[in-house]
């Protein structure tokens, strides 16, 4: 068990949350070495016998020991900047398993990927194609380029995190793919291996993959039909995990749908998955501070706040609360508001949620945190970002302290101009 109860107590592995906030303090990111090695072994389990790639999404949770325990269980990067690049990198990725996806590369940033030497940068548009070619056949190299297909696949997820529809930002529309590969075989620079596609995340059923697979395929039909040497195909990532009781594709059953659709292809296929590999590996922990009766509801004044978790404030995401301290089989439970201390009404992490009673002071924990959590995490209110532990069995270890508060602002200054004005 990665994360439950024990004896009373929820645990992570084989850790008392309650060890942990003591030693630490709150608000904390907990995350499970051992689910993080299951999920990916189920993920690629489910690819076995086909020519595949998985490359971790960073963007979803870069810190370096989680990447490096992915990395160690044999998954590749996914990348979207330089500075994700570097993270690969120093978690001990090696470049040739590295892909560099975004729709903005600046040419500071294919240099970065150019001087790596990474497997392959995915383009999503012509003139960032036009700009890796100039660059790299400057400095006498062949970039590896899959472009970005957008499928124009409604995906049916939430709105804010959609991406393989007409009319997004990703991507180049499916019917321009042929006449932009002729137009652009001939330059300097860049080889085209390949397609790719994502679609967003968090799809309830395997429909919006179909449809987009069969699509990618036959475009690859199409591509080699017209003389172009089509040899990877990047399916992108997007699968979910349930952050509450939402039943969502297996790993198995996405596996299964990827050799119906284009194992056929004889194409090296890589995948992208972040939030599947770590959204169930990870939690946060916090603390109550008060708990404030209203008129009409009663309050859960936390010390954690939108900054430290950002997607209830950003997409109204759901996040399962427990109380750290198991509650008794007969408590009664209550509406409460779970709320942070920041001063923006969207600081609200549940409204009306039924939570047995919970006293100021006790531990409360975020379950289903480790995606897109720290990551997005900011010092707004000049609040120092949550600090992150890894858990492997009874042990854990601080994989990120909590910033002190100067850290915050050491790095400002006063310009001499204003040092001597008194106001
Ligand atoms: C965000 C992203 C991923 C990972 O998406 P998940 O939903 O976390 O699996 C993969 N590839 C690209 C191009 C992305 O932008």
């Amino acid at each position: 068990m990665a994360f439950g109860y024990r004896a009373g107590r929820y645990c992570a592995e084989g850790v008392d949350l309650t060890a942990i906030a003591e030693a630490v303090g709150t608000p904390t990111y907990v995350y499970s070495r051992a689910r993080l090695e299951e999920r990916f072994t189920r993920f690629a389990a489910a690819l076995s016998g086909l020519d595949a790639m998985v490359c971790f999404a960073l963007k979803a949770n870069s810190n370096l020991a989680v990447v490096k325990t992915l990395a160690t269980a044999g998954a590749g990067g996914d990348v979207v900047s330089a500075g994700e690049i570097a993270r690969a990198r120093a978690a001990g990725i090696p470049a040739d398993r590295i892909v560099f996806a975004g729709v903005g590369k600046t040419s500071d940033e294919m240099t970065a990927a150019l001087d790596a030497g990474i497997y392959q940068f995915n383009c999503e548009s012509e003139p960032e194609i036009s700009a890796l070619s100039a660059l790299a056949a400057g400095r006498g190299q062949v970039a590896p380029v899959c472009v970005r297909v957008n499928p124009d696949v409604d995906a049916g997820t939430l709105s804010k995190i959609t991406t393989g529809k007409k009319g997004n930002k990703f991507g180049i529309d499916i019917d321009l793919i042929p006449a932009l590969f002729d137009r652009v075989r001939a330059l300097p620079g860049v080889r085209l291996v390949g397609v790719s596609l994502h679609l967003g995340s968090l799809l309830n059923d395997l429909a919006p993959y179909r449809a987009a697979f069969q699509r990618m395929a036959d475009l690859v039909r199409q591509l080699r039909a017209a003389g172009h040497a089509v040899e990877r195909l990047d399916l992108g990532g997007g699968l979910g995990v349930p952050y509450r009781d939402e039943v969502l594709p297996t790993p198995e059953a996405y596996g299964a749908l990827v050799r119906e659709t284009v194992a056929d292809l004889g194409c090296r296929l890589i995948f992208e998955p972040g939030r599947y590999l770590v959204a169930d590996a990870g939690v946060m922990l916090a603390r109550v501070v008060y708990v404030k009766e209203g008129s009409d509801r009663r309050f859960l004044i936390l010390d954690a706040a939108m900054n430290d978790l950002m997607r209830p404030a950003l997409y109204g995401a759901w996040h399962t609360v427990r109380p750290v301290l198991e509650p008794l089989q007969d408590a009664a439970e209550q509406p409460v508001d779970i709320v942070g201390p920041v001063c923006e009404s969207t600081d609200t992490f549940a409204q009306g949620r039924l939570m047995p009673p919970v006293a100021a002071g006790e531990l409360v924990v975020f379950e289903t945190a480790g995606a897109y959590g720290r990551v997005m995490a900011s010092s707004y209110n000049t609040r120092p970002e949550p600090a992150e532990v890894l858990v492997d069995g009874d042990r854990f270890a601080v994989v990120k302290p909590r910033p002190l508060i100067q850290d915050l602002f050491q790095n400002e200054s006063i310009p001499s101009w204003l040092e001597g004005s008194d106001g």
